[in-house]
């Protein structure tokens, strides 16, 4: 929301009815910016409540970014993560096309739709073949999108996002549970740090930046679907590595490899091609790995007190 609001856009968002009675504890990360933008209660779940919105608001642009969107629940939950995320975009672009149909539309599209993929890098061509109900919810959602787009003439575009990671990033995400663990760690408030598969590899990027390729898409004359991705990989190992070097240690003597947080099916190598979004968006990638992990890994151990244990970034560091 805050590049939407810097750009003078007036922002609303919806938001379930338990949510707005909890907003201290539920709109945490927003709580600084939630006096600047309009919510409206409505559910995913609820066609009534999210065409009523629409049509109330009558918006210029839409971004749906709002999902189950952990891979591991999605292999406990698999209905509720299918239920709400496919008919969640359904919904809105079904309100969109009753009462708005202006509104050009962007849909939070996922690497994981590729799962299983046939090559690397992936591009805009690459067969999907996902790999969980998270996956598949999302493989779902770019072909109402796309359908929506071609049937109805809506400006609906997908945003294909390999993983993004900032300090906002939810704790059961391994980036954030890692750059987290580090300062609970440095804070004597833990000795170790228990994560699953250390050779998994993940093409992560900056949300930030992320953000700005979705608003570029809806600002084009016409809606496409694009991969947004930095084209490299890191193993989780790597992360840890660096995360642990900011304050002086060794990820070695810390970090255990659990069973327990292995995933059932893990997919292939995924690493995204962002040529078209480079040619068409003007869109580029700025933070490199070793900076996104600091700034991380710095936020985290401000937020607990120990930003005095950060150590100069390592020379060799600048992957
Ligand atoms: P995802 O790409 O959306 O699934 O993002 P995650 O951050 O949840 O997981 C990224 C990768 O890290 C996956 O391949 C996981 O298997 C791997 N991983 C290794 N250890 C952990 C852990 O302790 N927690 C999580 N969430 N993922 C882990």
């Amino acid at each position: 929301m805050e590049p939407l609001l810097s750009k003078g856009y007036e922002v609303h968002g919806i938001i379930r009815r338990v949510a707005l009675e909890d907003p201290e504890h539920r709109l945490s990360r927003i709580l600084p910016n939630l006096h600047r933008v309009h919510l409206h209660a409505a559910s995913l779940e609820s066609y009534a409540s999210i065409h009523q919105v629409v049509a109330q608001v009558q918006p210029d642009e839409c971004y749906h970014l709002a999902a189950q969107s952990f891979v591991s629940y999605s292999f406990e939950d698999e209905f509720s993560t299918l239920n709400t995320n496919i008919n969640g975009t359904h919904f809105l672009l079904a309100a969109i096309r009753n009462v708005a149909p202006t509104c050009r539309f962007y849909f939070a599209g996922s690497s994981e739709m590729f799962g299983l993929a046939e090559e690397v890098p992936q591009t805009e061509g690459t067969r999907f073949h996902p790999r969980s109900a998270y996956g598949i919810s999302k493989v779902t959602g770019f072909e109402l999108t796309q359908n929506y787009r071609e049937a109805y003439g809506i400006h609906a575009s997908s945003g294909i996002l390999f993983n993004h990671e900032s300090p906002r990033r939810g704790y059961e995400f391994v980036t954030r549970k890692i750059s987290s663990g580090v300062a609970r760690i440095v804070a004597g408030k833990a000795n170790a740090l228990r994560l699953g598969n250390l050779e998994a590899q993940r093409d992560w990027g900056h949300a930030r930046e992320y953000v700005e390729a979705m608003w570029l898409m809806l600002q084009q004359p016409e809606p496409g679907d694009y991969v947004v991705a930095t084209g490299e990989a890191h193993s989780v190992r790597e992360f840890a590595e660096l995360a642990f070097a900011c304050v002086g240690l060794d990820y070695r003597e810390f970090v255990v490899s659990d069973a327990a947080f292995y995933r059932p099916a893990d997919i292939n190598l995924l690493v995204g091609d962002a040529t078209k979004a480079r040619a068409k968006l003007g869109w580029r990638q700025k933070t490199r790995f070793a900076e996104l992990v600091r700034e991380m890994v710095e936020a985290d151990c401000r937020a607990t007190g120990v930003g005095d244990a950060l150590r100069e970034m390592p020379r060799d560091a600048a992957v």
